[in-house]
């Protein structure tokens, strides 16, 4: 059998642009927006047919985590007409995921945008080390985008990769946190369907704690021990919830051979669960399927080593840079355990508001290309703080500024004036410091 070819292709180059922003999940929607604002020509290229990455596909929610006043959060939470958040999400409810996809369109509707979707990012052209466009594959085949500037919002940090930057994944053994397709319930009782956020959460079935009662329900054999952390979350809609319950474990989502058989065991569990809920919750003896994932929800691939590694002991002491770009975000470190149910940690790590530098968002030895959301450069615990929504949404629209203002000046990464990028960053009313 062969194992290799060597594969050459003249493709037409579809456009010029300042900005180019691979994948539109929470930072890649905030990067183009915020890039566009600044008046920069952007291409938002998304791989499947919808906007929105894990606020729509990934059917996740709710929106959790904190960051400072000012930023495109702010806007994203009003727009998606939920509650402002606390920081765990005790009071949090997910959002429609159906409007979200009405919505998201709207929000990256920009006459400076062009949005590609149903357009796959398969590589890179560089020139050295620099950056200077990305080879996307679609319906009429593969072309050519070339930017001035590329950000790398694919979650997967597949630009990254693909333009040679180095990456980790997971923690020391490898194994990384486990995958989810979350899903939605309806006909659920209201004045007795429990409500339950997660390992942090207390609340009770009678005197029993709730997630014991599915523990011991569990170990009696009604449902399979991966499944014991059921965590039902509330919507915006009365008589749902959010099921964040699902969970393969040893699974790498950047290894194609692994998606399918996982996808099929997750939605497997989905009917599990649901015969779980009739048999054994109050409230929920009449709730029904209505929606879920269109595509497995991936909470950890690669990170992207930058120019700066920020770490987790650094973040829960409430960490401060000279060249914060995010400032005040603030999230536990929320590790589902890579290795089984519930939690990889006994105790919840806290974190005090911390500040994200420039630095974490540059890949180390390349130039003109920034990550944002959950591949950018941290620890594996780190990770599992800023990786949720409310920190990438800040994450895309800093360095969406930054890379309008390298395009207008006709610098590279590395060469913008950082305090430059702040002053714009505070003049927009975005919370630097403090
Ligand atoms: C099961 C689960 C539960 C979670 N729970 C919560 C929660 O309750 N609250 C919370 O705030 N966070 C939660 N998170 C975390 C959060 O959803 C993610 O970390 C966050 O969405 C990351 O944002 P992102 O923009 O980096 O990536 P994503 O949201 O993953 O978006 C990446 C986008 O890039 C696109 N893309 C990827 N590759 C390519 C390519 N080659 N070409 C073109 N496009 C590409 C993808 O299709 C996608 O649209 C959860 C995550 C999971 C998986």
């Amino acid at each position: 059998m062969q194992n290799a070819i060597n594969y050459s292709k003249s493709i037409a180059v579809k456009g010029n642009y300042d900005v180019l922003v691979a994948g539109s999940g929470p930072a890649g929607i905030c990067a183009a927006v915020a890039a566009a604002r600044e008046g920069a020509k952007v291409a938002l290229i998304e791989r499947y047919g919808v906007v929105g990455g894990n606020l729509t596909t990934g059917y996740v929610g709710p929106i959790l985590g904190m960051v400072g006043k000012g930023t495109m959060r702010d806007e994203l939470v009003k727009l998606l007409g939920v509650p402002q958040n606390d920081m765990i999400g005790e009071t949090g409810r997910a959002h429609d995921f159906e409007m979200a996809k009405i919505l998201l369109a709207e929000f990256v509707d920009h006459p400076n945008i062009d949005v590609y979707l149903q357009t796959t990012v398969t590589d890179v052209i560089k020139e050295g080390q620099t950056l200077r466009g990305v080879i996307v594959t679609a319906g009429e085949g593969p072309f050519a985008l070339m930017g001035k500037i590329v950000i790398d919002a694919t979650g997967d940090g597949l630009v990254s990769f693909l333009a040679g930057a180095p990456t980790e994944k997971g923690r020391d053994d490898g194994l990384m946190q486990p995958v989810t397709l979350e899903f939605t319930i309806a006909g659920v009782d209201e004045s007795k369907g429990v409500i339950c956020i997660g390992d942090v959460d207390n609340v009770c079935l009678g005197e029993e704690r709730f997630l014991d009662y599915c523990k011991r329900l569990a170990d009696a054999g009604e449902l399979p021990q991966h499944l014991a952390a059921v965590r039902l979350h509330p919507t915006t809609h009365s008589g749902e919830r959010q099921v964040n319950t699902t969970q393969q474990n040893g699974i790498d989502m950047t290894n194609v051979d692994q998606i399918y058989k996982a996808d099929l065991a997750l939605r497997r569990q989905i009917r599990t669960l649901v015969d779980f809920f009739h048999k054994h919750l109050p409230g929920y003896e009449s709730c029904r399927l209505i929606s879920s994932g269109t595509t497995t929800g991936v909470r950890e691939t690669r990170r992207v080593i930058g120019d700066y590694i920020i770490t987790a002991e650094q973040m829960a002491a409430g960490c401060r840079f000279d060249d914060v770009i995010v400032h005040r975000a603030e999230f536990i470190v929320d590790i589902h355990n890579p290795a089984g149910a519930g939690q990889a940690e006994d105790h919840i790590q806290y974190c005090d508001p911390y500040d994200l530098p420039y630095r974490c968002f540059t890949p180390k030895g390349i130039e003109n290309l920034y990550t944002a959301g959950r591949c950018i450069s941290g620890t594996h615990r780190a990770h599992a703080s800023y990786r949720v929504m409310s920190i990438c949404m800040a994450m895309g629209e800093a360095v969406g500024v930054a890379a309008a203002m390298c395009a207008s000046r006709g610098c590279c990464t590395r060469e913008l004036d950082v305090k430059a990028l702040q002053n714009r960053l505070t003049e927009k009313g975005i919370e630097l410091y403090g």
